[in-house]
């Protein structure tokens, strides 16, 4: 059985222009900043939004259309702030806007034999035309998003990256198959933290592989923005600040695709699998889990990143599920005993039976039991798990085992897919 889902992804193309006005795209997005903070401006002094929506199409030089989509582009900002009382004041932008389009009215796409041709109305009557660059997996979703009556092509972004003009494409298949999860025969169980990931499969019959991918850039990448924002509050440079923010929020996003990547590939290895997660909104309702869950609340953006996870696997025809998150890095897997001193820092030591095992991995091994109890399926005996293992984010080298800071691992160590593939 399996259940059907709009998913919707994104399709970056490097653009060859071939007209001779690529500086007509760069106009056209200081155009679109120009546009949004007019709303913005009009917005705070007080204009009716059917007035500012009126006066700042007509005195957009951009294709209406496009106009549009910029206005309620600043409208949704300005929603998004109001239901959620006074946090995220939108304001206006100084760095670079994407130019936002829908297809045929601003931007548009031409199918021939080898190539994908695009013309881009940049301005009002002026066109920049030329070929997109991609790989043939890209263009065959291209093309099946215009062929396949349960798929479309949505909205473009055109922006610089780089120095290299880009494409966004968004395309949407609105009939997406996910497998039931009461199928699921391996659970993936992911427990994430500051500094890295654990996962971990397990299936009736025992637990098949597990893995810790640490991602510390994200970790001291944060913190080091983090420093470089009280700075320049503290000497006033606040005209700087919304850069940093972007540079920053641009650098975890790509950070959590990358590990969301991985997340996803290695548990497609696995026979039907569903991919297990902590429920966020207990661990945020819940005041009593300590330290250690308001450091990983605040050191990862945790919703976020399941959300990127949950979205890849769902593309890819894998579910999700959440569990509850209470306790999970105190509780032993094998004798079930609660209590804080059963960890100390990555070494979880039960302390009623002895049970030993990377503490990350161990959380992953209970949120994998707790998937599958939830599933209604039978939960192994989880005491003797394999050598951990343990590799970077990103460089895909997986590290022997003797760097495990676990004094006494059993089992065996399994080769499962390692290495990361970007796509
Ligand atoms: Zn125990």
């Amino acid at each position: 059985m399996s259940n059907t889902q709009a998913l919707t992804k994104t399709l970056v193309f490097p653009l060859d222009v071939q007209s001779d006005n690529e500086s007509l795209l760069h106009e056209g997005r200081l155009e679109c900043r120009r546009v949004f903070n007019e709303v913005l401006r009009l917005n705070y002094d007080g204009w009716d939004w059917g007035k500012i929506q009126d006066t700042v199409e007509q005195n957009a030089d951009l294709v209406r259309n496009t106009a549009q989509c910029i206005i309620d582009k600043a409208f949704d900002a300005l929603n998004t702030y109001y239901d959620n009382d006074d946090w995220g004041r939108p304001w206006y932008k100084h760095e670079q806007f994407p130019m936002e389009m829908n297809y045929t009215e601003g931007y548009n796409l031409f199918f021939e034999d080898e190539t994908v041709r695009f013309r881009i109305s940049a301005k009002p009557y002026n066109h920049v035309e030329g070929e997109i660059r991609g790989t043939q997996d890209q263009f065959n979703l291209l093309r099946q998003a215009t062929e396949d009556a349960d798929w479309h092509i949505g909205i473009a972004d055109v922006l610089c990256h780089q120095g290299r003009e880009e494409l966004h494409i968004t395309v949407t298949n609105e009939t997406a198959e996910i497998a039931d999860k009461q199928d699921a025969q391996t659970v993936i169980g992911v427990d994430v933290n500051e500094d890295c990931v654990g996962l971990c499969a397990v299936t009736e019959s025992g637990i098949e592989d597990s893995v810790v991918i640490e991602h510390p850039e994200v970790k001291t990448q944060r913190h080091e923005y983090f420093t470089i924002r009280k700075r320049m509050q503290s000497v006033g440079q606040t005209k700087f600040e919304n850069e940093i923010q972007d540079e920053e929020r641009q650098f975890v996003h790509d950070q959590l695709h990358q590990l969301s990547r991985d997340i996803v590939e290695w548990a497609e290895q696995f026979e039907n699998p569903v991919i297990v997660f902590e429920n966020l909104k207990d661990m945020r309702d819940s005041i009593d889990y300590g330290t250690r869950m308001n450091r990983r609340l605040h050191s990862v953006p945790f919703a976020q990143l399941q959300n990127f996870v949950s979205y890849k696997a769902a593309w890819d025809g894998i579910p999700s599920e959440k569990i509850d998150p209470a306790y999970t890095s105190q509780e032993c897997v094998d004798c079930g005993h609660t209590t804080r001193s059963n960890r100390t820092g990555k070494r979880f030591q039960c302390v009623q039976c002895g049970f030993q095992d990377h503490a990350d991995r161990k959380a992953a091994l209970l949120i994998g039991a707790r998937g599958l109890k939830k599933l209604n399926q039978n939960v192994p005996a989880l005491n003797s798990p394999p050598i951990v293992r343990v590799r970077r984010q990103c460089n895909g080298l997986s590290e022997p085992a003797d760097h495990n800071p676990v004094s006494t691992v059993r089992g065996h160590q399994t080769d499962g897919k390692t290495g990361s593939v970007r796509n």
